[in-house]
């Protein structure tokens, strides 16, 4: 999947939903299960501040973080939106919403894999040319 995802994907106010993952028509299927991100500002009150003309964006990156002298960190921004306060991803079922998710860890854990393995074949090549020097 192609980061960050595409507005698309999770307009709330789609007249027509569909599943996320197999595409099915929610309108057809007997419920919807969701999966979403919220962002709120909240008044002095505890209110909800969204209506106030106070900007809320959404944000979902994951990321890892470990030896920092390898410089060992990565992020990916899964969603970056700053024009939402809300955003649903709508799925058919849970195994719809599980295999969805599934594939967005798969798929980072790859990124960060070959990220890991770029710092370890350059600390080597340093390692290598220090014991030449
Ligand atoms: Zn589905």
């Amino acid at each position: 999947m192609k980061y960050p995802l595409k507005k698309k994907l999770y307009d709330s106010w789609n007249m027509h939903p569909t599943c996320v993952e197999c595409h099915a028509d929610l309108k057809k299927t007997p419920r919807y299960y969701w999966f979403d991100l919220e962002g709120m500002l909240l008044g002095p009150e505890g209110g909800s501040a969204i209506s106030d003309s106070l900007h809320v964006g959404m944000m979902w990156s994951l990321g890892f973080h470990g030896d920092e002298a390898k410089d060992e960190y990565m992020c990916i921004d899964i969603v970056d939106d700053d024009h939402e306060s809300m955003i649903d991803f709508k799925f058919c079922s849970m195994k719809c919403m599980r295999n969805w998710i599934n594939r967005i860890l798969d798929d980072c854990e790859r990124k960060f894999q070959k990220k890991l393995e770029k710092i370890h074949k350059n600390s080597e090549t340093q390692n290598a040319d220090e014991l030449e020097a």
